[in-house]
C-alpha cells in the first residue's frame, strides 16, 4: 500500500536488517530495539490490526512468531522473549506487526510496559468473564 513504511520495507525500497522471507510473511529488525534482537514480523499482505488478519494468514504469521522466539534463545543466547501486538492503540504504524523481543532474567524490562489494575472484588471479574464470554460467543 502507498505510504505505508512497512510495505515500503517489505518492497525492499525502504532498508531493513531482514531476518525471514517466507512467501507470506517477512521479519526484519527493529530500528529501536527494545533490546538487540527485536525483530518484527509482518504479513506481506497490507493487513491493518490482527482483527483484519485472516485465517490462512494466522499460522504464517505466528508460525513465524514462534521460530523467531526460538531463534533468539539460540543466537543471542536469550532466556525468552516477549511477544506483542500494538492494535490501533499504541500502534504507530498501521500495517499489522507482532514484536519478538529476546528477554533475560534481570534484563531492566519490568511491568511488560503496563500498569496492572485490580477488579473490585470477584462478581466483577466474572462479569467481565461473561459479558467476552457472551460476544465471543454471539
Ligand atoms: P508499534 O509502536 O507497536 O506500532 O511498533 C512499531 C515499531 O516499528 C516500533 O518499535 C519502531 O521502533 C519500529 N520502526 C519504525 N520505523 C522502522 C523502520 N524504518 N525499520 C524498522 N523498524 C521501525
Amino acid at each position: 500500500m502507498a505510504d505505508c513504511l512497512f510495505c515500503s520495507i517489505i518492497a525492499g525500497s525502504t532498508p531493513a536488517h531482514i531476518v525471514l522471507d517466507t512467501p507470506e510473511v517477512v521479519g526484519f529488525l527493529d530500528v529501536r530495539p527494545v533490546f538487540k534482537g527485536h525483530t518484527l514480523l509482518v504479513p506481506r499482505e497490507h493487513i491493518p490490526t490482527l482483527v483484519e488478519l485472516p485465517d490462512e494468514l494466522s499460522v504464517p504469521l505466528f508460525g513465524a512468531a514462534r521460530s523467531v522466539a526460538a531463534a533468539v534463545r539460540t543466537a543471542y543466547s536469550a532466556q525468552g522473549s516477549f511477544v506483542a501486538v500494538n492494535n490501533v492503540v499504541s500502534q504507530s504504524v498501521p500495517h499489522l506487526h507482532v514484536h519478538v523481543v529476546p528477554r533475560t532474567k534481570g534484563d531492566g524490562l519490568r511491568g511488560f510496559f503496563w500498569p496492572r489494575t485490580k477488579y473490585a472484588d470477584d462478581a466483577e471479574a466474572a462479569q467481565y468473564a461473561t459479558t467476552l464470554r457472551d460476544t465471543l460467543s454471539s
